[in-house]
């Protein structure tokens, strides 16, 4: 592996990173404040490719690779973390299944869109009762004729109030030992008895849309069955292995932003006479912080690389998930030690960035679920 980005990787990060400070950077204490979705700056990033950065041209993307989509990620989350949560959501469980599992029609009627960035998509697998153990799904859906009818309850399902359509898990059936079959599902969300609320009141990423949905006889062609219908219980997997990665990416640049403040601040802060970078204590923990997010970023790089050489990457992503939102989480801590009282308030922007960070050692797999992922590929 090659750690230096390649030319085209180091021009996404650039142009991410410009948009970015430009457009999302100043709004996200505002957006945070108001818990606004900016659905304007997705339509600019529509419009610049960004949404379709992983996809290939045909699909309407922008033919990148992994780690060029996970730098888009960092780099986003870095100016603003509730639209970074956003944005890996839209990427990672809205568009990625279709092109994972999808038919050519499907394909073309749901992910050109997306990645194009004229529609967001989003993915709803959690249940009131059935989170971590997804595989407890109640929702269910019923053959009838040409239909699939759905039933079910779903939360905190990302961008679902800005969706064209979610993907729903449900049961579909037993398989001969008795088990639960559970399928994937494009459900429009203008369908008839699909109701989605968006009142959830967040500790963080407050600027991301995040839905309970309702699903009561809603009614849609059985063609809008996601790859084999047997299959959506390791197609959500293998989606959710992906998108670890983009969450991890997500918490390196949350981690880097809480970074880069508390080193201008503790530069700039004098205390009994001198700046108080030039207490050894203070140096520590910089040092500490600095060498973990580029420890982590790295596991992000390394994830990213071995699913774009189509090798297994299920440990790794779960590494990196793991290592990556415990080590923000770490480091947003410091940068508001670092900031001292200051750092308790608002103004100063970093204590966002501890209650934006908290939701990556949640969303996709708590870390209690990424030991027991790394657990079981190391053969225990
Ligand atoms: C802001 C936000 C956005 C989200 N977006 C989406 C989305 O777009 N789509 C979607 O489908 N879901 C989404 N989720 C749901 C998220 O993925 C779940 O919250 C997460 O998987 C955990 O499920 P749970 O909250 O039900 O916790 P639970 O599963 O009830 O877990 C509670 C605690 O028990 C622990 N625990 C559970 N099982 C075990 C075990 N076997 N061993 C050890 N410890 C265990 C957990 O680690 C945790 O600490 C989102 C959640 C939030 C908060």
């Amino acid at each position: 592996m090659n750690f230096e980005l390649t030319k085209e990787q180091q021009m996404i990060k650039e142009m991410v990173r410009e948009f970015a400070e430009k457009e999302i950077e100043p709004n996200a204490a505002k957006w945070d404040e108001t818990a606004c979705f900016p659905v304007e700056i997705f339509k600019k990033m529509g419009e610049l490719g960004i949404l379709g950065i992983p996809f290939p041209e045909q699909y309407g993307g922008a033919g990148g690779d992994t780690i060029s989509y996970a730098i888009a990620v960092e780099e986003i989350g870095r100016a603003c973390g509730g639209t970074g949560l956003s944005y890996a959501a839209a990427v990672s469980l809205g568009a990625s299944p279709i092109y994972y599992f999808g038919t050519e029609e499907q394909k073309q009627q749901w992910l050109v869109p997306m990645a194009k960035g004229e529609t967001l998509g989003a993915f709803g697998l959690t249940e009131p009762n059935a989170g971590s153990d997804a595989g407890g799904t109640r929702t269910k859906a019923v053959l009838d004729g040409d239909e699939y009818i759905i039933n079910g309850e779903k939360c905190w399902i990302t961008n679902a109030g800005y969706a064209r359509q979610v993907i729903i898990t449900a049961v579909t059936g037993k398989d001969g030992r008795g088990k639960n079959i559970i399928s994937a599902i494009i459900v429009p969300t203008d369908a008839s008895g699909f109701t989605i609320r968006c009142n959830y009141d967040k500790m963080g990423v407050r600027a991301s849309n995040t839905c309970e949905l309702v699903l009561e006889n809603v009614r849609v062609p059985k063609e809008n069955v996601l790859g084999d219908p047997t299959k959506g219980f390791k197609q959500f997997l293998y989606t959710l292995d992906g998108g670890r990665i983009s969450i991890a990416a997500l918490a390196v640049g949350i981690a880097q932003a809480a970074f880069e403040k508390a080193l201008k601040y503790a530069k700039e802060r004098t205390q009994f006479g001198q700046s108080i970078s030039k207490f050894q204590a203070i140096q520590f923990k910089l040092a500490d912080m600095a060498m973990e997010i580029e420890l982590a970023r790295n596991m992000v790089y390394k994830a990213a690389w071995l699913k774009d050489q189509g090798k297994p990457f299920t440990k790794e992503a779960s590494f990196a998930k793991l290592f990556a939102s415990e080590t923000g989480f770490r480091v947003c801590n410091q940068a508001i030690q670092i900031h001292g009282g200051y750092g308790y308030m608002k103004e100063y922007g970093v204590e966002r960035h501890l209650r934006d960070i908290k939701l990556m050692e949640i969303g996709e797999g708590t870390s209690e679920i990424q030991r027991l992922v790394i657990a079981r590929q190391l053969g225990c």
